[in-house]
């Protein structure tokens, strides 16, 4: 599909009104013949001809023909206006649904400051086309018609004259067409650059000021605000060059009508009536070929506005959901079978291999940027495997139902993030219509409970972009409460405890050895005292499994495990050392 086919199949669900609009611009473009066409008759029958008591009925025409073009005028207003609102609408609504569908790879490669400057800026170029240009374009198109054919039946020499200037009108048109749209892509590329830096500098603001990089920042704002005021400025320089020649082309009817208008009505060729009634319809003449210079500008805005969203809209996601995937409450048996993932040419994970029975915990340790993040990842099916399966109840994922999947997934993610919602609204985020008892079951689960109530307004407190600030060990509890709440087959605890303190931690440990077993627990953690109890360790180095079994069979195995348990405990007990031999 191409962009322009995809935004016609919007404007389809709104062809009554454009129908009607148009119907309407064609009503209205033909009453503005009558007027000039009176003024003729009043020179030439009523003040040349002596028809006086024919004057007032003829002006009674006149403010007739303006009343019923007012009426008409608000009529297409509003036919216009609701047609490119409702379009807009569905438009935005189209392409949010589609933006929620993206996978991780989608939102890994994009600005936010980008996607926001598609749902905003570009969608209004839109709107501005359907409510405005169209009709404008159409009305100009029609009088300049309406107007050309009047003049024809008045004196057809006349009117081939005026009808000289329609080609260098053509050419001017074609060419500022062509300079107009690379320009208009510059200034929208701009837009969106500027739109993304300033989204990145608001919600990184911390960290400029911490890093006291008020002034580096503002260098390179103002290197963003100069690249969008330039290609602003070469933008309007398109029309700036343009708009003057189809003014002169504009006047260069005038100038043909007084020459050779007047020389005809000296030469007694037309009337007085009948040059008056041509110097009527000369707007209607002269307002197109005026016009045309902004019309030319703002369809090329909208075409690149269109193309624009539609590339964000038309990317489709690697990840999808399966047409007929299985659907069904999960056990949270999980194997991963060979399963390696690249990305960008670069091998993530490897060969990764382990088995987890249902209510089984799973403890994965491992240095920085080992891929223990991305195994879940797998698991969640945010990415999908380059090599192997993952299974799931002895399912491959990728034909299971996606949402099915994560329904059946809790997880609390390495790096939280809240809503600017309630701290209840926040933990409910998963089952909105629960009931608070078990949002506060979840808090105690979490350790949340206490700091949640002593809170000024305790479960109401708004936290998240505009609320209030929390600890990191607080915003790790909730993110733990969240994903609890969901009463998951599989809990995925990324890094959750890493903020909290060891007490807070045990605590923690304790209660989810009461969920343990309706629920298969992974936990990430560097702390060997987070994953210890597990009944499966699996230490990750360089995106492979290097070691996997119990706490006490990897101490023995005296690799990686035992050496970071050295790390944090000092020697390892000489009985757990001989018990793996
Ligand atoms: P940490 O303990 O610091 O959280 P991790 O073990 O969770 O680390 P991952 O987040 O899984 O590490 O990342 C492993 C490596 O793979 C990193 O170098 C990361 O940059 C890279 N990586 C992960 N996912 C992708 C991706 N989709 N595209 C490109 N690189 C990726
Ligand atoms: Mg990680």
């Amino acid at each position: 599909m191409t962009p322009m086919k995809w935004f016609l199949s919007f404007l389809k669900r709104y062809r009554k009104n454009m129908i009607l609009g148009l119907i309407l611009t064609v009503l209205i473009t033909a009453l503005n013949i009558v007027n000039p066409y009176i003024s003729g008759m009043i020179v030439d029958d009523v003040i040349l001809g002596g028809a006086y008591p024919l004057l007032l009925p003829l002006v009674g025409c006149m403010l007739g023909v303006i009343v019923i073009r007012g009426v008409m005028r608000f009529l297409y207003q509003v036919v216009f206006e609701t047609a490119s609102q409702g379009l807009l609408y569905d438009m935005r609504d189209k392409v949010y649904r589609k933006l929620l569908q993206e996978d991780f790879r989608f939102y890994n490669k994009k600005r936010t400051g980008d996607l926001m400057s598609r749902q905003t800026g570009d969608m209004d170029a839109i709107r501005h086309f359907v409510a405005y240009v169209i009709y404008v374009t159409c009305e100009n198109v029609l009088m300049f018609a309406f107007a050309l054919t009047m003049v024809f039946t008045v004196s057809v020499k006349l009117a081939l004259c005026m009808l000289a200037v329609l080609p260098f009108t053509a050419l001017a048109t074609y060419r500022q067409s062509k300079e107009v749209k690379p320009a208009f892509q510059r200034n929208r590329n701009c837009f969106s650059s500027l739109n993304a830096f300033v989204q990145e500098n608001v919600s990184g603001n911390r960290v400029v000021r911490a890093f006291s990089k008020e002034d580096y920042e503002i260098e390179k704002f103002n290197k963003e605000n100069n690249a969008f005021r330039a290609a602003q400025i070469s933008a309007s320089g398109v029309w700036m060059k343009y708009v003057p020649i189809f003014e002169v082309l504009a006047y260069a009817l005038n100038i043909i009508l007084m020459l050779y208008g007047g020389y005809m009505v000296i030469h007694e060729e037309i009337t007085l009536g009948a040059l008056v009634t041509v110097n009527g319809y000369l707007w209607m003449l002269n307002n197109p070929l005026r016009m045309a210079g902004w019309l030319v500008n703002d369809i090329g805005n909208f075409i690149t506005s269109v193309e624009k969203i539609y590339a964000t809209y038309s990317e489709e996601p690697d990840v999808k959901t399966p047409p007929a995937g299985v659907r069904k409450k999960l056990k949270g048996e999980i194997s991963f079978e060979d399963v390696s993932y690249r990305a960008d040419d670069e091998d993530i994970v490897m060969d990764i291999n382990f088995h987890v029975e249902p209510g089984q915990t799973v403890g994965i340790i491992g240095s920085t940027g080992s891929g223990k993040s991305t195994v879940m990842n797998l698991l969640c099916r945010f990415y999908d495997t380059t090599s192997g399966h993952v299974k799931v109840d002895g399912i491959d994922v990728r034909n299971m139902d996606l949402y099915n999947l994560r329904d059946n997934i809790g997880m609390a993610m390495q790096d939280v993030f809240l809503f600017s919602d309630t701290i209840e609204g926040n933990i409910a985020y998963g089952r909105p219509d629960c009931s608070f008892e078990e949002v506060k079951k979840a808090a105690i689960m979490a350790d949340a409970n206490h700091f949640i109530q002593a809170m000024p307004e305790g479960y109401d407190t708004i936290v998240g972009e505009r609320g209030v600030g929390l600890s990191g060990g607080q915003k790790q509890r909730i993110s733990l409460a969240r994903a609890l709440l969901k009463d998951p087959s599989i809990l995925i605890l990324d890094d959750t405890t890493s903020a909290v303190d060891m007490e807070t931690e045990s605590y923690i440990q304790k209660q989810l050895k009461l969920i343990e077993k309706d629920c298969t627990i992974f936990i990430i953690a560097y702390r060997i005292s987070s994953i210890k109890d597990a009944d499966l360790i699996l230490v990750m180095d360089k995106g492979r499994i290097i070691e996997q079994g119990t706490h006490e069979s990897l101490l023995a195995e005296n690799g990686y495990y035992a050496s970071a348990f050295r790390n944090q405990y000092g020697e390892i007990p000489e009985e757990l050392l001989k018990g793996g031999n």
